[in-house]
């Protein structure tokens, strides 16, 4: 579980859902973008977890240097998401990856981001925007009326922290 402050918010990342983002890392001049949706719990006291990422699927639309994902397929994802969950998962954001190391986002990146929250009723009142670089990702809350907090984490500081809570789970027991 890799586990972070964003702003005021809380935000966990399985392990399992992170390797699988990476996996799509364009760390190779062939490799296209790639992306899907965050999905996850939010818990009480502005903590979110997320615990499932979309694959591309064959209905998105993927270059080197954009990714548009199928709108249909992803509603299909969360109707099976949040119903197999009894409503306890919900639609969380977006994440594709870039061609860059430290990754920002584009002006196209930020206006479609705000065209989910703006243009569809959602179960979360903050969604994420989540971009995969070649040496870390870019993440930020986006509320409403606009992008809030934003942060970079590069892999080697999320290596040490799931070491670290790791080593004081190990301490625990
Ligand atoms: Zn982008």
């Amino acid at each position: 579980m890799i586990e972070f402050e964003l702003g005021n918010l809380s935000i966990k990342i399985s392990e399992e859902v992170f390797e699988k983002m990476k996996s799509f890392i364009q760390d190779e001049n062939h490799k296209p973008e790639a992306g899907g949706i965050l999905i996850g719990h939010y818990l009480e006291d502005n903590n979110y977890s997320i615990t499932d990422v979309s694959s591309p699927s064959e209905f998105d639309k993927s270059s080197r240097f954009n990714f548009t994902r199928s709108k249909k397929n992803a509603q299909k994802i969360i109707n099976t998401i949040f119903k197999d969950s009894k409503g306890k998962k919900i639609y969380l954001g977006e994440w594709h990856t870039h061609p860059e190391d430290y990754p920002t986002p584009s002006g196209l990146d930020k206006k479609s981001i705000l065209e989910q929250i703006q243009g569809n009723i959602l179960n979360s009142e903050i969604i994420f925007m989540l971009i995969v670089g070649r040496k870390g990702i870019y993440i930020s809350s986006v509320e409403k009326n606009g992008i809030k907090n934003s942060l970079n984490i590069n892999y080697d500081e999320i290596n040490k922290i799931s070491l670290d809570i790791l080593r004081a789970n190990l301490t625990k027991n």
